[in-house]
């Protein structure tokens, strides 16, 4: 058994305490029943004692008959002293036996009238309350000598019955503090061991969680860490395996179209060209991936330093547009700003630029016919601006997907179009990084609508 277990250091904690309060009642009950008896003895001596004096004074023959019969029904014995010499006196039954208990300087005070009272330790061992009183007119006094041994027995039975519950209430609190250092100490015990097979990597390990106590919070605060990691991992094989393919698609063809130009396997000069603009533009493409995705996990990593500054969207949603308008034109496409006064929002200008344009340069990209449309619009405690296009829309199971690394809607077709898949990733990540959002919502065939929202309060 491991010394530094939990439940063995709270059990000795409350078995000390145990120990401690027993002992410290014990003592008190002791006490109090010891003066109780003292006292009680106490008294009934020296009334006894008075009793048999005024008795005395009384010069019945029947009173010396009574004091010798209490004399032998109880355990007190009665004697008389000549108050003058200090000699015992033989009364009838009432036998002398050695006066040892007389003390030569009892007779002073007895002779002056005052009364005595004192324990006495005989020499066979036994105790006796002494109790003297002296009835001057007889010139005599008399002595009532009480054992203790009945007291002493008393005390003795009241001592072994405190230790036997005392013995009872420490086993009792043993049985009561092994039980609950087990019920504390297992949920410890299990929490311990899974968390250490979830640092060897089984990441489906969870702990069973029965309260709702700290420890019960523990448990799911280790069970959430677990399900965290597990995500983790499994987003990060995706993202590799995703990075491999998007990365291998431009290489193969940088390498083939290469292979065809260094072999001469071509028919014409305009071939040639053709081959050539291939190449460049898998390039350029391969050189975006890497920039989007270099971009990405420095923002993942709390890396990017945002220039927070009051800044008007609508006129940095207006500068946007006209960038994109010549793409827009080139194919045909119609975008339409709608200018309106909303207040100003604390974001990055830069970083809010390249929010705008990606939204911008996808609804150009994801639309054949229509129209593009850009509006703003004040909200209580924040504005939004709102990107609508006529484009092919994207499927309503598809919608929570679209702001993840690497995800298309289509696709083989997207890439054509030249995108990453990871420009929503960039948005909504840049979105959050300012405290603000980025919704989406679409209709397959009708059209799409992204709605960026930043907050007008300002920082924190
Ligand atoms: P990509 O670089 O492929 O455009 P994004 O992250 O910007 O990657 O977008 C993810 C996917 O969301 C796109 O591949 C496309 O399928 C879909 N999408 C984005 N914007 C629109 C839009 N305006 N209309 C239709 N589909 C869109």
């Amino acid at each position: 058994m491991r010394i530094n277990r939990i439940g063995l250091k709270l059990g000795a904690v409350i078995i000390a305490l145990f120990i401690i309060i027993l002992t410290f009642l014990g003592l008190v009950i002791d006490r109090v029943f010891s003066s109780f008896y003292h006292t009680k003895m106490k008294e009934d001596v020296q009334d006894l004692a008075t009793h048999f004096a005024s008795m005395a004074k009384s010069h019945d023959t029947s009173s010396e008959e009574m004091m010798q019969t209490y004399a032998d029904f109880s355990n007190v014995s009665i004697y008389l002293i000549h108050l003058n010499t200090g000699d015992p006196i033989s009364l009838g039954r009432l036998k002398i036996q050695d006066a040892e208990f007389l003390q030569p300087s009892d007779l002073a005070g007895l002779r002056a009238g005052h009364s005595l009272f004192r324990e006495f330790a005989a020499q066979d061992g036994e105790s006796y309350f002494v109790s003297a009183r002296p009835v001057p007119e007889e010139g005599i006094a008399i002595y009532v000598l009480s054992s203790m041994q009945s007291m002493d027995e008393s005390l003795r039975r009241v001592r072994s019955y405190l230790l036997l519950s005392g013995g009872g209430a420490f086993a009792l609190a043993l049985g009561f503090t092994y039980v609950v250092s087990q019920i504390l100490s297992r949920p410890m015990v299990q929490m311990e061991q899974a968390t250490r097979r979830i640092a060897k990597g089984e990441l489906e390990t969870r702990v069973e969680v029965r309260s709702s106590d700290e420890i019960g919070n523990l448990g799911a605060a280790i069970n959430d860490l677990a399900r965290d990691l597990q995500h983790y991992r499994d987003t990060r094989q995706e993202f590799f395996a995703n990075i491999s393919h998007e990365l291998r698609t431009p290489i193969t063809y940088l390498e083939g179209y290469a292979k065809v130009l260094t072999d001469g396997l071509y028919d014409s000069e305009e071939e040639k060209v053709q081959y050539l603009t291939i190449i460049y533009q898998e390039s350029l493409r391969l050189s975006r991936l890497i920039h989007d995705l270099f971009e990405l996990s420095k923002m993942e990593e709390g890396k990017i330093h945002l220039l927070m500054e009051w800044l008007d969207l609508s006129e940095l949603a207006e500068n946007s547009v006209q960038k994109v308008q010549l793409k827009a034109r080139e194919k045909g496409l119609s975008l339409h700003y709608e200018k309106a006064d909303i207040p100003l929002v604390y974001a990055d200008g830069l970083r809010m630029e390249q929010v705008v344009l990606n939204i911008l340069e996808n609804a150009i990209r994801y639309t054949e016919q229509g129209t593009i449309r850009v509006r703003l619009s004040a909200q209580p405690e924040s504005v939004h601006l709102i990107v609508e296009d006529t484009g092919r829309g994207i499927p309503q199971e598809e919608l929570p997907y679209i702001f993840e690394r690497f995800y298309r809607v289509e696709k083989s077709r997207s890439r054509e179009h030249g995108g990453s898949g990871l420009g929503l990733a960039i948005v909504k990540k840049l979105m959050e990084l300012q405290g603000g959002t980025v919704e989406v919502a679409s209709e397959p065939g009708a059209g799409t609508r992204f709605v960026i929202s930043l907050p007008t309060s300002g920082p924190a």
